[in-house]
């Protein structure tokens, strides 16, 4: 924004003086972006956001959970933490597009309408809504980079087909052992496709063998601290169950989220899901010789 500093205007509507589009440099008289640069390829990205935010969020929720920022927790071989790989790019997209949803409800006013429950889609939805009033802006330059930098990261999150599952960042397994030049852990992500048994680096094509990954990432994922609603909606265990443990003082709670609402050791939760289903099956069968006997 600070390189063209000079050209804002000092009203809200702002006549552009530039004579061309600060991303494609073709003549544009009225703007400082052009409809191509400031709105057909913007409002792509942003309905991409949209698209597969969902798919995105999926991933972040199976494989990474909120880690209260800590990060670094004992992995083989590196200090990248799970969650970079992807609650903390998507919190990262999150607070982009709400900066400039702030921004220009600021200098317009008004309140945006809240489409649907995920705040990314509702900010994609307001900034592609206020598209044309941004290109007339001198700090749209900096907004369509933003816009586009976040497009690609909920796309390769969500990377396209669903029957490419994530195996977590590549540098965050010790794939690599005669490469002694480079110390730096590789920051991909890894995926498998299908069935398949090897899954293979996105940014350096290293490939992992996909049980030794999905037999690491179940007892990394066992670390983490979900809510209760969290762990639910990822393995066969009720809500409600959960907080009877917690009022029970069987389940402690680790952390409290953003909400203020307590989240638990997944470890200790299937553990204790374990538990109750072999007591279960335990009394199951004693009523059955008790059956049996009378
Ligand atoms: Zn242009
Ligand atoms: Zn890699």
């Amino acid at each position: 924004m600070a390189r063209l500093d000079h050209r804002e205007a000092p009203t809200p509507e702002v006549v552009p003086v530039t004579a061309t589009c600060v991303v494609c440099t073709q003549p544009e008289p009225d703007a400082y972006a052009c409809v191509r640069c400031g709105i057909t390829k913007p409002t792509e990205q942003l309905t991409a956001i949209v698209d597969m935010v969902p798919a995105a969020r999926d991933v972040a929720h199976r494989l990474s959970a909120a880690t209260g920022g800590s990060g670094g927790s004992g992995k083989p071989g590196s200090t990248l933490p799970l969650d970079l790989g992807a609650t903390e790019r998507l919190n990262a997209v999150q607070g982009e597009l709400t900066t400039w949803v702030r921004h220009i409800t600021a200098e317009r006013g008004g309140t945006p309408r809240t489409v649907g429950s995920d705040p990314i889609i509702h900010s994609a939805w307001y900034l592609q809504s206020n598209l044309e009033w941004m290109r007339h802006r001198a700090e749209v330059d900096e907004f369509l980079r933003d816009v586009a930098a976040c497009a690609r990261v909920v796309a390769r999150l969500a990377r396209g087909p669903a029957d490419r599952k994530y195996l977590g960042p590549c540098g965050a397994f010790p794939f690599d052992d005669n490469n002694d030049q480079d110390d730096q852990p590789c920051e991909g992500d890894v995926y498998v496709r299908g069935e398949g048994s090897v899954g293979r680096c996105r940014e350096c094509g290293a490939e992992v063998a996909r049980a030794d990954r999905e037999a690491w990432l179940d007892a990394e994922v066992r670390q983490y601290a979900y809510t209760a609603g969290e762990i639910a909606a990822a393995y066969p265990i009720k809500r409600n169950t959960i907080n009877q443990w917690a009022s029970r003082g069987r389940l402690a709670a680790h952390d409290t989220d953003g909400n203020g609402r307590p989240r638990y050791n997944l470890g200790d939760v299937l553990d204790l899901a374990a538990a109750d289903a072999a007591r279960r099956a335990e009394n199951e069968s004693k009523r059955a010789r008790r059956e049996v006997a009378a």
